[in-house]
């Protein structure tokens, strides 16, 4: 059982954890989040995933949450047959929304891009990178409709291949026709989170929270939203996405193509060290355990990969293809689950002194800093959390203090969203009118649930009662 284990794992669920009793054993193996992957399946196959993880959290009275993520502008290319191309040569590119054009030499090989627009956002000297960057071709003349590109490195197009352009400006929100419709079935499911792929700033967040309030006719009670860190614009902009997002993903696969390979690990830590300065969660995505989609046993260089991630204070770490389409998913859930519970046993998985270098100066920041400070001085068992958006819950995890965190609150929103957070567990509360009543039921709870017993001490962090922005006012060491 997982219990003792504080990064979260979120796995992307598919035809190899189709079943619902695959699905609850993933999860009784250690899987926080349920992601589901709508660049592939179906409404109908993707919807009856997620009706599983809902039947299955409601049956295991478990806080499993469930994340929707949404393909975004992926460009693919558009070939009738197989183009060979060879280093040195040169090739029509063009956008295969509109003819081909009478102007184009028959002799000359030509590779379609099925963006309507893409012309007019690259420029000369910008590399396209096609296929996972396995191809690399290079614009070196531009025309109305159409580009004439070098080849830098040769092989074979084919057809609907992924398409990278690392430095282009593509005039293209992060939400496309297709992800629209999508995000109108993820939303009607009741998803708990909305990731979102290729996001480039902070605007096109706001945008598309303002256009899920809008789909769900509700200003609360709206999922979360993950943006994902795979364009060098974003890497660029990423003040301003973690103070517009609810969450970030660093997603490696992408990035490494966006980027110089050797870089995307000191990315990984300073997304992750910015992140826990601003109390957001992070989690840090692909590959993790990849060689698990063919093998029962990761290779020791996975292993590491995770142990590090965990070693950084990620929130939480995610399976791709190891959990939907591998050959052993239990198995790869059950390895990165041992990987997290011994790491964070070892003396090397600590804050160092300071990291946070938080210097707001906020009163919530100094509760929960008090309460961390607390919980060691006094020895006290626990820290618990009334959290009614979520973001108390997120202050005092961002310590990341080794006894428990555990978080009262009255919004069961809130009690799926924090299944991301690093080392939180949430109990549902009917709303407390005064102080006295929310710490009295809070204990009820733990005392319920074995989790405290007499005598022993916890440290509560609290705001006012029915307060209309959460704000920690108080922090108070208390007695069962
Ligand atoms: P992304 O860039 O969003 O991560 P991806 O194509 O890499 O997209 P993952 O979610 O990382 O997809 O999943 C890894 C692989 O698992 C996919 O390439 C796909 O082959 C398979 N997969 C994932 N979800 C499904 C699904 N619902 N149905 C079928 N195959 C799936
Ligand atoms: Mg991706
Ligand atoms: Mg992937």
């Amino acid at each position: 059982m997982n219990t003792t284990k504080r990064t979260k794992i979120v796995a992307t669920l598919g035809p190899a954890t189709g079943s619902k009793e695959k699905i609850r054993e993933i999860i009784e193996l250690g899987v926080n989040v349920a992601r589901i992957n709508f660049s592939h399946g179906t409404h109908e196959s993707n919807g009856q995933i997620i009706d599983y993880v809902k039947e299955l959290r409601q049956e295991m009275g478990m806080a499993v949450g469930i994340m929707a993520d949404l393909q975004g502008p992926r460009i693919r290319t558009v070939v009738d047959e197989d183009v060979e191309i060879e280093k040195g040569e040169r090739i029509y590119v063009y956008d295969s929304s509109v003819e081909k054009s009478e102007i184009l030499n028959p002799e000359i090989k030509i590779v379609g891009l099925d963006w309507p627009g893409i012309v007019a956002d690259i420029e000369i000297g910008n590399d396209i990178l096609i296929e996972d960057g396995l191809l690399r071709i290079n614009v070196v003349e531009k025309g109305d409709n159409y580009l004439v590109a070098k080849v830098e490195d040769g092989g074979v197009v084919k057809n609907h291949k992924g398409v990278n352009i690392p430095d282009a400006k593509l005039k293209i929100g992060a939400v496309t026709e297709k992800d629209e419709v999508d995000l109108k079935f993820a939303l009607g499911k009741g998803v708990d989170f909305v990731a979102l792929s290729f996001v480039a700033n902070a605007a096109e967040i706001i945008a598309t929270r303002e256009k899920i309030k809008k789909m769900l006719g509700r200003d609360e009670q709206i999922p979360l939203i993950v943006s994902k860190i795979e364009r060098k614009e974003a890497i660029k902009n990423i003040v301003e996405i973690i103070k517009a997002t609810d969450a970030v993903m660093v997603a490696r696969g992408d990035l490494g193509i966006e980027m110089e390979e050797s870089k995307v690990v000191i990315y990984q830590k300073e997304i992750i060290s910015r992140c826990l300065r601003n109390a957001t969660p992070v989690i840090v995505a692909t590959q993790m355990l990849n060689s698990m989609i063919e093998n029962p046993r990761p290779t020791r260089a996975e292993v590491s990969d995770v142990s590090n991630a965990v070693i950084d204070h990620t929130d939480s770490v995610m399976l791709s293809g190891e959990t939907a389409n591998g050959k052993y998913p239990a198995e790869a859930v059950r390895v990165m689950r041992d990987i997290i519970l011994k790491t964070e046993k070892s003396p090397f998985d600590i804050l160092a002194h300071g990291f946070l270098g938080d210097k707001s100066h906020t009163v919530s920041a100094a509760i929960a800093h008090s309460a961390h400070e607390l919980l060691k001085d006094t020895n006290s068992k626990a820290i618990v959390a009334a959290s009614t958006s979520g973001f108390s819950a997120r202050m005092v995890a961002r310590h990341r203090p080794d006894r428990p965190v555990w978080v009262m609150t009255n919004n069961e929103s809130v009690h799926y969203q924090m299944s991301l957070v690093w080392g939180v567990e949430t109990f549902v509360l009917p709303e407390c009118r005064t102080l006295d009543e929310l710490i009295d039921r809070s204990i009820d709870t733990l005392l319920k649930n074995n989790l405290v017993e007499p005598k022993e001490r916890v440290i509560i962090v609290a705001g006012r009662p029915g307060a209309l922005r959460e704000h920690m006012s108080l922090v108070k060491v208390e007695e069962v």
